[in-house]
């Protein structure tokens, strides 16, 4: 029982068993030193009156092993359950989503046979903070955060993701010509950090056409790393380039946990059939078995599975006529793979994790940076208003003083005052930006009696935010047109 690694396992929904038992069954016919921890989490929990899906035990376990191969789960659709991937990602504090996306053409039908890259994904932070609110009748508005210690960890684990795994480039995209500042800090840190690894060629792409990108010429990506929200959108774009859902493992690692899974769903459609491809959750226990340091195994594992792949042994879902050979069920796929353990594929590249670091990359210390002057220079206040921003105007302009002046109204982000344009189309929150004389600082008080002046006024808050600027720069973005 010596040298054996404890991880939880969770069998998860649908065919979430069935490929379970398959996974586990070549993991210990390969020889996988594993002490098995069995939790339940998922549908049956939630039902049972669970919201969060992970009861107390769970989490027990999960403590205690800290790695984690997890079957995919049915969200029950309404009730208000949250997502337990979300919930397990953000509890575990696992901010690296890793999805390697690989074309295994001519045995597996794609439009990109060289494809072979990896999209490393920041699980935290962006809009799934989940930050919503409702700004009035007819405005939502949802919170998007981006940090730069969420930014530097993701990056650099990207970086040194590469190196560790022998790729060469890496790319990262955002949308930074609109989002200055939130997407401008991913980028920024992007090229800092970057700047460490020269020995890995690097670049920036706008996300609209990254994305683009990758569904039209894959083989141009090596490993991209990007913020929650795109990394969510292109890695599901890359899976299915790829010709097969049902081939991809998936990866949530932090500091200390992590998370192994496929990527595709429990395919309530085809549970209970016994025609599930294993495949998914087998590479991502490859990947597993990487990151606790049974290298060996898990290539003994992933060429065998490339050998079957190879041989057109396929499930249904990837066979055809032609360039498969034999179709195979859940059960019987697992017994081709048990059968080649120990051969090597014959044409495609043969896996070998030989230098790959167990337990995980360990990432260097946060950057130590000086602390930047802070100063208060305005206020944006949001209020209702239902007329027009020349009426707003002239209501507001006498509850100002000479410390803190109206500068700029606007809706939805576009100036309407002073001198907007009568075409811009206004909902019924409005964003109203006060600045300190001639730019200089303003006082908590000021913005306080302001804002009292305005209540005095009947005027209708929502939302107040303080500007600043961070050694002189400002640390707000100016309205469209402003
Ligand atoms: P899905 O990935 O489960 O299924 C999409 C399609 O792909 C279906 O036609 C399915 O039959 C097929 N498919 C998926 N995996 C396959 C496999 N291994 N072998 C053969 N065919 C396969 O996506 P969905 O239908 O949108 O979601 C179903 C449920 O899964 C939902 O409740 C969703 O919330 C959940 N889900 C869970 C996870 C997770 O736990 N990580 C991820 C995605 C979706």
């Amino acid at each position: 029982m010596t040298n054996k690694t404890a991880i939880t396992v969770a069998h998860g929904d649908g065919i979430g068993p069935e490929i379970m038992d398959a996974t586990l069954r070549i993991l210990d016919e390969a020889g996988a030193a594993l002490d098995i921890d069995e939790i339940k989490i998922g549908k049956d929990v939630y039902e049972g009156g669970v919201p969060s899906g992970v009861p107390d035990e769970a989490w027990d376990s999960l403590r205690r092993t800290k790695i984690f191969l997890k079957a995919p789960i049915t969200t029950p659709q309404g009730g208000g359950y949250k997502s337990l991937n979300v919930t397990i990602r953000k509890t575990l504090g696992l901010f690296a989503n890793v999805r390697p996306c690989v074309s295994y053409a001519p045995y597996v039908e794609t439009n990109h046979p060289n494809m072979d890259l990896v999209i490393i994904r920041e699980n935290e932070e962006d809009l799934y903070g989940g930050i919503e609110y409702r700004q009035s009748q007819d405005v939502m508005a949802a919170l998007k955060l981006i940090s730069r210690p969420g930014t530097e960890r993701i990056v650099r684990y990207g970086f040194e993701y590469a190196r560790a795994n022998g790729r060469k480039k890496v790319t990262c995209m955002t949308k930074d010509n609109i989002m200055k500042l939130s997407d401008g800090l991913f980028h920024k840190v992007f090229d800092e950090i970057g700047a460490e690894y020269p020995d890995i060629e690097q670049d920036h792409m706008i996300i609209d056409i990254g994305a683009a990108k990758v569904a039209s010429a894959p083989h141009m990506f090596d490993v991209i790393v990007l913020p929650n929200l795109y990394g969510d959108i292109v890695s599901d774009i890359a899976a299915e380039v790829t010709g097969s859902v049902g081939l991809g493992g998936s990866s949530n690692v932090g500091l200390d946990f992590a998370m192994f899974e496929a990527v595709h769903g429990s395919a309530p459609d085809i549970s209970g059939q016994g025609i599930a491809n294993p495949s998914g959750l087998l590479l991502g226990a490859v990947m597993m078995l990487v990151h606790v340091g049974q290298g060996e195994v898990a290539a003994k594992i992933h060429n065998a599975w490339l050998k079957t792949i190879e041989d057109g042994i396929h499930t249904g879902e990837i066979f055809r006529a032609g360039t498969s050979r034999k179709k195979v069920g859940t059960d019987g796929f697992a017994k081709a793979v048990i059968e080649r353990l120990g051969a090597l594929p014959d044409k495609m590249v043969a896996a070998n994790y030989n230098g790959v670091p167990a337990g995980g990359m360990k990432l260097p210390p946060l950057k130590e940076r000086a602390k930047e002057k802070k100063e208060r220079v305005g206020v944006d206040l949001n209020l209702n208003w239902d007329g027009s921003s020349e009426e707003l105007a002239t209501k507001i302009l006498p509850c100002t003083d000479e410390g803190l002046a109206l500068s700029m109204i606007s809706n939805r982000g576009v100036k309407v005052w002073p001198n907007g344009l009568p075409e811009t189309f206004c909902a019924d929150n409005w964003r109203l930006r006060f600045k300190g004389k001639d730019g200089g600082t303003v006082k908590t008080s000021q913005v306080l009696a302001l804002m009292q002046r305005l209540n005095e006024a009947d005027m209708n808050f929502t939302k107040a935010v303080m500007l600043h600027t961070f050694d002189g720069e400002p640390g707000f973005t100016v309205a469209q047109g402003e």
